[in-house]
């Protein structure tokens, strides 16, 4: 990975947000190559999604339509879906040494991953109900001193050991387990605070867990208060969402059909890591895909399927991409019943040998329509009126009650939330490939749909009208392509750049082309040269880039 992060940011794919002020944790910034690679992933996204035919499980065109919301939407967007309340990682943090902890993994960090416990497990066998004080001193005055500084029986071994003497006498029919024990052992003044629970990087006294927002919060106006209060988006399906009705009054949608968004969100991720997989902006692709509730099996397997074979075309083929069906435990609260989730996942170099997910794919049954017909105030008057089944009811000499209650419901979504940081990532680790032969010593294989550059024009050598005629060939190309032209240095040189940068083909114009009227294409992954006609170039690209 740290080839990749280093080839990234020498060749100008991603840089670290704000890097000459020393950079900002979970930022990232694009870069010239690295700009039009997410763009043509997004650009792939959209045109496969919203505007090519697409054919669903009914064997009829796909109705999908595009939107482009808000990044701040009203505070009441957030409270109706439920991310106001729920949408926060319980943390802890250690005053002493300022680290924090998620609540719910203290014990997993203690056990895995704490020099300081390790080492004091070698130093007493807590399963006996006997404390072995001696040990538990030297160790308090040796290696306890410089692994865990602020740890109570460290601080103060006497004072922490008598209150664990008191506890062990005082009930010697149940001897304290072991996070027991590890609770007195990070306890000086016991009736002061009760037991405490230990930082698991020095030791201290970790405070009590207090939820900590994934949502950036701002404000809207002049006054800052807590009506001002704003919040930018974490996701864009809830602008999708409220946006349904309006939809459905203002295009000729039917159920089933689809809205298309793209856009950014924001997360106050605890640790971002793992370069951009894990950023605090970033930006999504995602689907809200409307059907009967009737129908949830075989959209959901349509949506799931079709989402794993569309990242397989655009290069992620090979056996780093895998579709990770959710076990039922795993799932969301408004998923627990449907018809599944799954993840589309890629093995990335940190990651590996596991995956780390690409793009979710859910059936969230009516969960979010509901919950803002609710919250709105108009509730069952937001039902979906479908005209279809109405008709279909009465012929098939339905009563006008059954008819009534059926053809008015809230439609069912299955949603594919994919993410384009994440995506272009995974472009990147998959093309990333070393080749000793190479003076580049690398290359990316970018699919041709997906490279930055589509191709370069290089004239052999600086003279015998050789420029004029390959500038020619890039003005013509570059009206409908990125393309580059490069004079400088030798022609080994500029193929490694190309190499590099991904560019699939070089084309060079020589001593034969002003004779003959040919160039040479030069193929970036087989390095195989072969001659085509200079006016056949363009029509050449045609077929292999788009
Ligand atoms: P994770 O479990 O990895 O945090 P998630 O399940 O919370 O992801 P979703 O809420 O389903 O993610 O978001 C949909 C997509 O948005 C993800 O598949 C991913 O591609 C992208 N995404 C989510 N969080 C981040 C992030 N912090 N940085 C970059 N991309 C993200």
């Amino acid at each position: 990975m740290d080839d990749i992060v280093a080839l990234c940011r020498r060749r100008g794919f991603i840089f670290q947000s704000s890097e000459i002020y020393g950079g900002i944790n979970g930022f990232w910034d694009y870069g010239p190559l690295g700009a039009d690679l997410k763009r043509n992933l997004k650009n792939a996204w959209w045109t496969d999604i919203v505007q090519e035919e697409l054919i669903g499980p009914d064997g009829k065109p796909i109705d999908m339509v595009g939107l482009d919301t808000t990044i701040i939407m009203h505070p009441k967007v957030w409270e109706a879906s439920g991310h106001l309340a729920g949408f926060a990682d319980p943390m802890r943090k250690c005053p002493k040494c300022g680290h924090f902890v998620r609540a719910d993994q203290l014990w997993d960090l203690l056990a895995t991953s704490s020099a300081w416990f390790d080492s004091l497990l070698q130093a007493f066998t807590p399963v006996t109900g006997q404390i072995d004080t001696p040990h538990l001193m030297a160790w308090a005055k040796g290696k306890g001193k410089k692994l865990a500084p602020n740890l109570a029986l460290v601080r103060n071994p006497e004072v922490t050991l008598a209150w664990l003497a008191t506890r062990i006498n005082g009930q010697p029919d149940a001897p304290p387990d072991m996070k027991e024990l590890t609770r007195y052992i990070a306890t000086e003044q016991l009736h002061a605070t009760g037991l405490q629970e230990p930082c698991p990087r020095c030791g201290g006294p970790l405070t009590d867990p207090a939820p900590f927002k994934l949502m950036f919060e701002s404000h809207a106006g002049i006054e800052q208060n807590e009506d001002s209060k704003v919040y930018l988006r974490p996701e864009t399906a809830q602008g999708i969402f409220v946006n349904f009705w309006n939809v459905v009054d203002t295009s000729r949608v039917k159920v089933p059909f689809g809205i298309a968004q793209q856009g950014k969100a924001f997360r106050n991720e605890v640790t971002p890591r793992n370069f951009t997989f894990r950023s605090r902006e970033f930006e999504q692709m995602e689907i809200e895909f409307f059907i009967h509730p009737s129908t949830a099996n075989e959209w959901y397997t349509f949506w799931r399927d079709s989402r794993y074979a569309w990242w397989q075309s655009i290069g992620l083929a090979g056996a780093n991409l895998q579709l990770r069906e959710h076990e039922k435990d795993e799932l969301a609260h408004y998923a627990k019943t449907g018809a599944g989730t799954s993840d589309i996942e890629y093995r990335f170099p940190f990651t590996a040998p596991g995956f780390g997910e690409l793009e979710g794919v859910a059936h969230r049954a009516d969960f979010d329509l509901k919950a803002h017909a609710t919250a709105c105030g108009k509730g069952d008057k937001l039902k979906y009126f479908d005209q279809d089944l109405q008709v279909r009811l009465q012929n098939e000499g339905k009563s006008k009650d059954e008819i009534n209650e059926r053809s008015r419901y809230f439609p069912h979504v299955i949603e594919p939330s994919a993410g384009a940081d994440r995506g272009t990532l995974a472009l990147l680790c998959e093309a990333y490939t070393p080749d000793p032969s190479r003076a580049s010593g690398v290359y990316m294989k970018f699919h041709p749909r997906m490279a930055p550059i589509k191709a370069a024009v290089f004239p052999l050598v600086n003279k015998d009208g050789m420029p004029e005629v390959a500038e020619k060939l890039y003005r013509e190309l570059r009206k409908k392509w990125n393309v580059q032209f490069d004079e400088k240095q030798s022609i080994g040189k500029r193929y490694a750049r190309m190499d590099e940068a991904g560019t699939p083909y070089c084309f060079t114009i020589d001593g034969d082309t002003l004779a003959g009227g040919t160039v040479t294409v030069r193929h970036r992954d087989t390095q195989q040269q072969e001659r085509i006609a200079l006016d056949s170039v363009s029509q050449f690209l045609r077929d292999r880039v788009q």
